[in-house]
């Protein structure tokens, strides 16, 4: 097995295919292994799950091995978490590092997959496993100059390895998703000027992070299994529990009163133990909004800012809500100023700086906080092509088709666990999902004697189908990055899996009932058969 990426996903993926006596290697584009957490570590990148619940929950030795100091680690702490899993797993001496995949071609005779790096390095693998994450082609605007631009430039996606020195500098950040309202309170005091080119603001809410004390450690080590168990099951896979009743429940004196406990909640418990209508209806929606509005009005002294920085074109969670840390109180700071891209669009970059219609700011650093091309943006890039030449790119012109979210029909061997289709929640306990069901399927393949497995169309049609169905129904808008709306010229439709783990777990289950019936097993140079 070759698995490219070594994230978080990948690395799962190399242990579980050695464990299970694969011979397996994994190709990495990095110089180092953290997929996400190699690539983002501009300042202030963290966690908004809580760290021991993103974490690796396969060894009992592990968790307890590993203590975590924050709720919401940060970059450095989980890049450190990741290269001690490769080390105390043993898995570096099959990690290839500085190998970016830029071609794999399947060979029917022999039912193997070509892989070619950038390098030119190549090799020959039966199973191709590309971890190759959602969140990984850092996206650029077609902003006209921005090649001329002549200052330093940097993607909080592609983060140089050696720090920034923002010391004494005049700033830019253009983005407020998740990743701009991260670094832009971390870097606020150490420029010497920091401009916001604000196009859609968010819903931000506190991400209320704390170290994990000695007593919380003692209980973690002791609840593990607990842990274990709630996160193995639970719907999006945090520990969060919902909440059990709706918002028209309670008084409005004890619905200010809740709120204010959601607000004050960590993270992702703003959406999972919120009222169980607030995502679903638009009034109660719409009184949660007015609450984190009122927040801001609050904090942030210049009323026009304040305005700015209150969304007026969708409801909480119609996209992926930011979790902040001292953002909103970074707009008073004097050195701090935000541009409102809507009222000034940004005309072009110049030499020295961005013109808007306002006129030209002359800045020594420009940050991108400009997004990514989610969900299928890596694994188009790798040159794919499946059976008869078929490239995936020609396969998936109109968005992508899967099963699983793991496999496509006419690109046998290959899978993609963490790719597009997997479910919304907390990344690596789905993808975790995926990789045990990816890992699963070629133990069966191979007790059985099979060494070609490749999705049916028709149950490819059936999962794509239930996702486009669910898509209308979710929370998250077209407006979100989760139909690839963000990235010009990208087919509209939803990434994500729209019936959620549930649906996974539900589909797995059936899937192994019916002895892979949804999938062609087959023999190398032989006819392939339904199994
Ligand atoms: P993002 O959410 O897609 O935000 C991109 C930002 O760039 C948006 O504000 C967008 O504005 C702006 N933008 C895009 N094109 C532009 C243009 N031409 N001119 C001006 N502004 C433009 O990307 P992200 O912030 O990197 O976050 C992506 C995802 O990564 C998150 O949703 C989350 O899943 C993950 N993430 C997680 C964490 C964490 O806490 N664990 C941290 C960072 C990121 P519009 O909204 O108007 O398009």
């Amino acid at each position: 097995m070759l698995v490219v990426g070594a994230g978080i996903t990948g690395i799962y993926q190399l242990h579980r295919a050695l464990e299970a006596g694969f011979t397996a290697a994994l190709w990495e584009a990095g110089e180092g292994v953290g997929g996400t957490w190699y690539w983002n570590r501009y300042p202030g990148a963290r966690f908004d799950s809580e760290s021991y619940t993103y974490a690796y929950l396969f060894s009992r030795e592990l968790f307890e091995e590993w203590q975590w100091s924050e709720l919401f680690a940060g970059q450095p702490e989980i890049e450190r978490y990741l290269n001690h899993v490769v080390d105390r797993f043993d898995l570096r001496r099959h990690i290839r590092l500085g190998a970016r995949v830029g071609s794999a071609v399947y060979d029917e005779a022999s039912g193997t997959w070509s892989v070619t790096a950038a390098d030119g390095a190549t090799t020959t693998a039966r199973f191709l496993v590309a971890a190759t994450g959602v969140l990984s082609v850092p996206y650029f605007p077609d902003v006209p100059g921005r090649d001329g631009y002549g200052g330093e430039s940097y993607h909080t996606g592609l983060w140089p390895s050696s720090p920034v020195d923002f010391r004494n500098k005049r700033v830019a950040v253009i983005g407020t998703g998740s990743s701009g309202v991260q670094i832009i309170p971390v870097i606020a005091d150490e420029v010497t000027s920091l401009t916001v080119y604000q196009r859609t603001p968010n819903w931000c809410t506190p991400l209320n992070n704390a170290p994990i004390t000695p007593e919380e450690q003692a209980r973690l080590r002791t609840d593990f299994e607990s842990i274990k168990q709630t996160l193995d099951s639970s719907m999006a896979g945090f520990l969060h529990q919902p909440c059990d009743r709706a918002s028209t429940e309670d008084p409005p004196e004890a619905r200010q009163r809740f709120f204010e406990k959601m607000w004050n909640s960590p993270g992702f418990a703003k959406l999972i133990s919120h009222y169980t209508d607030v995502m679903l209806d638009e009034e109660a929606n719409a009184e949660w909004c007015s609450f984190i509005s009122a927040k801001v009005r609050a904090v942030v002294q210049d009323p026009c800012t304040a305005e700015k920085l209150i969304p007026k074109d969708h409801r909480f969670a119609e996209k992926r809500p930011p979790f902040v840390a001292g953002y909103y109180e970074t707009y008073d700071k004097p050195n701090v100023a935000l541009v409102d891209l809507h009222e000034t669009p940004i005309l072009r970059m110049t030499e020295t700086g961005i013109e808007t219609a306002e006129g030209e700011r002359q800045f020594d650093i420009v940050v991108w906080a400009t997004g990514f091309d989610f969900g299928t943006g890596a694994l188009l890039r790798m040159g794919v092509v499946g059976r008869s030449g078929l490239t995936l790119a020609q396969y998936w012109a109109d968005g992508p088709k899967t099963f699983l979210g793991v496999q496509t029909a006419g690109f046998p061997n290959l899978f993609f666990p963490g790719g597009p289709h997997a479910a919304a929640g907390n990344n690596p306990r789905y993808n975790g999902d995926q990789v045990d069901f990816v890992t699963d399927t070629l133990v069966h393949a191979r007790d059985h004697g099979y060494d070609t497995i490749e999705v049916d169309p028709a149950a490819e049609r059936r999962w794509t189908a239930m996702i486009d169905r669910g898509a209308a129904k979710s929370t998250f808008g077209e407006i979100s990055y989760y139909f690839g709306t963000n990235i010009p010229g990208k087919p509209k439709k939803y990434l994500l899996n729209s019936g959620g783990r549930p649906k996974l777990f539900s589909t797995i289950a059936e899937v192994v009932d019916s002895d892979y019936e949804p999938f062609r097993l087959g023999r190398a140079a032989s006819p392939s058969r339904s199994a």
